[in-house]
């Protein structure tokens, strides 16, 4: 699919979800191709729930790559998210819906489905040891300032740093694996 294609299946996805896709009108957001599962790995399984994160095999060796230097270094990281699907993606938005929350606020921390990182297989959200997961808080912790020295090497860049041209919140949690880096 082109970005065309990717952003009207954006839109309808955002009807059927009663959402005004003119609520995204003014974002410059990005469009990506959602990942085939048969590409994906499971690269973590969470200690505590038992849930499993996929990423593409690449990525995932990437991550542990990285997650191996890191303890190396003393600082740990873990996964507490990896690969969404467009429909989990869109299950989130309407939990958001269902919570009271309007999706002009929503939309700066949730991407709409078709414009989050997740489901190319490539991004993580990370989480240290003691840090409550995807806040800010993240961004003052050891492991930020490992990943901000470090995590270029292993492939990985902060998707949304403060004032962001995309109109997403700074995500200092947020990280994506790209190929070419
Ligand atoms: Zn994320």
């Amino acid at each position: 699919m082109n970005q065309a294609e990717l952003k009207a299946r954006t839109e309808q996805v955002l009807r059927d979800l009663g959402i005004d896709p003119l609520v995204i009108a003014h974002r410059t957001l990005p469009y990506f191709e959602e990942v085939s599962e048969h590409l994906l790995v499971d690269a973590e399984t969470n200690v505590e729930t038992g849930k499993i994160y996929r990423l593409t095999a690449a990525a995932a060796a990437a991550w542990h790559n990285m997650k191996q230097q890191a303890a190396a270094d003393g600082v740990a990281i873990y996964l507490v998210s990896a690969y969404r699907s467009l429909d989990y993606q869109a299950g989130l938005l309407l939990a958001k819906q269902d919570a009271g929350i309007p999706p002009d606020v929503f939309f700066t921390s949730l991407a709409p489905p078709g414009c989050s990182e997740h489901h190319t297989g490539c991004a993580v959200d990370i989480n240290t040891p003691g840090c409550d997961e995807v806040t800010g808080v993240f961004g003052e912790t050891e492991a930020f300032i490992w990943l901000s020295a470090n995590a270029a090497r292993f492939g990985f860049v902060m998707s949304f740093p403060p004032d962001n041209p995309w109109g997403f919140i700074y995500e200092p949690w947020h990280w994506c694996w790209h190929s070419n880096s």
